[in-house]
């Protein structure tokens, strides 16, 4: 008998009748023999209207009442999906994060799993019943509701996984696998067969919105082997393992864009490198997420320093930077919004030279002026305007091959 995971996001179960369809695709799972755990996500666009209703009160909530808000989202699915299952004669239990004992790390609107005790589950499922968990939500150890970051779902998936030993974890969404760019602006992107974990996790670090990121990574940490399939449409999805026979004419094997982000850009920083941790240590206590970082010493000690954050995070930092400009000993900042990201992603990378060259005679062939770079052994990243985001991706995915090129499906 397998034990098995499955996650449905927000539209497998957008209304009643894609919740009782949702059910018909977890009996079928449960008629094999195996023992399932379902986690949901809240129905449709919940989470988004529940974010909305709050801006109606407030501009600024406390992040603690956030997640009180969001974690009710998931709630709501739950129970009405084991309605569903108990209504076709399958027994099941819903779970809030809590009550399956998914704990987190003390931090609001974007905490870590830190431990899942399963015992509660694992008896649930000897006796039988399908098991439903509320997707995205977790408790700290003081009994906090905690949330686990926009698109969380996932990541509680692979964690239960980890935890319960399962056999498998599928990611059923809206789309019927990891493609080779988001096809809803890409009209040339293919569906992947396979794609390995770091790719993955590139590809949804950079803004691949098809998986949150840290479930990539526990799926890598503990070896768990992710499939990504549509909960509407009965076909094939993309295999996420940990080695993938690469076409090897294939250097990169994704390009992925994200909007919303804004480059700091700190004039005359004294004092080098002391105060470079400084700011980036203010900056991780409130959480701010920096990506790409670009330090520059000119003449003497004077040194100037960029780094891009999301537009979210712009308020906070303008703080920071405003209440912290005597200590950490700086001139003068100053903001660019209206920017994006776009990379390009691939193993093959690592053995070919010549790939980042490539990228930026395109963007330039395309008078597409190039703010700021960043590159790992598999990536390369711009930041660009983002008024070019979508044209800088589509050239790019044309110029390395990606819309045409046969990839190895498994
Ligand atoms: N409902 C949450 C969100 O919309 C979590 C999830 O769907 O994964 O972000
Ligand atoms: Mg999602």
């Amino acid at each position: 008998m397998a034990r098995i995971v499955l996650k449905f996001g927000g539209t497998s179960v957008g209304d009643t009748d894609r919740i009782k369809n949702t059910a018909n695709r977890i009996i079928d799972e449960k008629k094999k023999g195996n023992q399932v755990v379902v986690v949901v996500s809240a129905m449709g666009k919940t989470t988004d209207q529940l974010v909305n209703l709050s801006k109606e009160i407030s501009a600024y909530p406390s992040k603690r009442e956030m997640d009180m808000l969001l974690s009710t989202g998931e709630q709501i699915t739950i129970s009405l999906l084991s309605m569903a299952l108990a209504e076709q004669g399958h027994p099941a239990i819903s779970f809030t994060g809590w009550q399956a004992n998914i704990q987190t790390e003390n931090i609001h609107g974007n905490a870590r799993i830190i431990d899942i005790n399963p015992k509660k589950i694992t008896n649930h499922l000897q006796n039988d019943q399908i098991v439903i968990v509320a997707g995205f939500q977790g408790v700290t150890n003081d009994s906090e509701i905690t949330t686990l970051g926009r698109g969380g779902s996932d990541t509680t998936a692979v964690a239960l996984a980890a935890a319960l030993k399962a056999d498998k974890c599928v990611i059923y969404t809206d789309v019927t696998g990891v493609y080779t760019s988001d096809p809803r602006y890409i009209p040339h992107a293919r569906k992947l067969g396979a794609i390995s974990y770091d790719e993955m996790l590139e590809l949804a670090n950079l803004g691949a919105g098809v998986l949150h990121a840290r479930a990539v990574e526990f799926a890598k940490n503990y070896q768990i082997p992710l499939e990504v399939c549509s909960s509407l449409v009965r076909e094939s999805g993309t295999i996420i393992e940990e080695e993938v026979t690469v076409e090897k004419s294939l250097i990169v094997r994704g390009v992925a864009f994200e909007d919303q982000i804004t480059r700091i850009t700190i004039f005359g920083l004294k004092n080098g490198f002391k105060n470079l941790s400084s700011i980036f240590t203010k900056l991780a206590k409130q959480n701010i997420n920096v990506d790409i970082i670009i330090q520059n010493q000119t003449e003497g000690e004077n040194t100037y320093l960029s780094f891009s954050i999301k537009n979210d995070d712009l308020r906070d930092t303008i703080e920071i930077l405003e209440q912290n400009q005597e200590s950490l000993g700086f001139d003068n900042f100053e903001y660019e919004s209206g920017l994006a990201k776009v990379s390009i992603i691939g193993s093959g990378m690592i053995s070919n030279p010549g790939v980042a060259a490539k990228m930026f005679d395109i963007l330039s062939m395309n008078n597409i002026e190039i703010k700021m770079v960043s590159t790992s052994e598999i990536k390369v990243s711009t930041v660009i305007e983002e008024k070019y985001m979508i044209q800088a991706s589509q050239v790019l995915h044309t110029a390395f091959e990606l819309d045409k090129v046969e990839l190895d499906v498994k």
